[in-house]
């Protein structure tokens, strides 16, 4: 199955398969697609308000577009400021950023970490989320086991594996197939709110 760069502005899948209600079901990948690599080309040159953007954009500004710069901004991809003015994040700042996930159910697994019962979800939504906003295997092998360590969740023992290395290390295929992160995560998270 075919992998997007971007995920879906309704429901933030990266391949043909949608939410059931999903507003963007039966819309072409190229032109969601266009819609984020429209508002990128524009903000990769200027800082400019929302409305001089859409002004800017060539093609019709569609609801695809106000879908993909909504996620552009949720991602936190794109900061805007008090007066409007949106701004691009450089990789840098971006991968810096990212690397504590602010929104739920992301949230609770990074901050609380892991608990038995639910150590292979974690993981899995852990890796999984970090190939998604764009780190290297070698960058999220690093991430995911300093949260293996400062979550505790590696304290809390449940590993048939040696060290922490060894199990992120063990998980690669998690990674290279680009697995959703959502499912995991969520599954996960009730695991561990139940266990607090
Ligand atoms: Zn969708």
């Amino acid at each position: 199955m075919p992998r997007f760069h971007y995920p879906c502005p309704g429901c933030r899948t990266t391949n043909s398969l949608h939410d059931a209600s999903c507003r963007f079901e039966g819309t072409p990948w190229p032109e969601i697609e266009n819609a984020y690599t429209d508002i990128i080309a524009v903000l990769t040159t200027d800082e400019i308000t929302e409305a001089a953007l859409r002004t800017e954009v060539h093609s019709d500004w569609s609801d695809r577009h106000k879908g993909a710069l909504e996620t552009l901004k949720r991602d936190r991809r794109v900061e805007q400021d008090n007066d409007g003015t949106l701004r691009l994040l450089t990789a840098a700042e971006y991968k810096e950023l990212v690397s504590e996930p602010t929104n739920e159910p992301m949230r609770t697994l990074y901050e609380y970490g892991s608990v038995p019962g639910c150590h292979d979800h974690a993981v899995f939504a852990m890796i999984a989320w970090y190939e998604m906003v764009g780190l290297s295997w070698p960058e999220t092998r690093e991430n995911v086991v300093n949260w293996l360590h400062s979550s505790g969740t590696w304290a809390r023992g449940g590993f048939e594996e040696p060290s922490p290395e060894a199990l992120v290390e063990g998980k690669r295929h998690v990674y290279e197939a680009g697995y959703g992160w959502k499912q995991a995560a969520q599954e996960a998270k009730a695991v561990i709110d139940r266990s607090r």
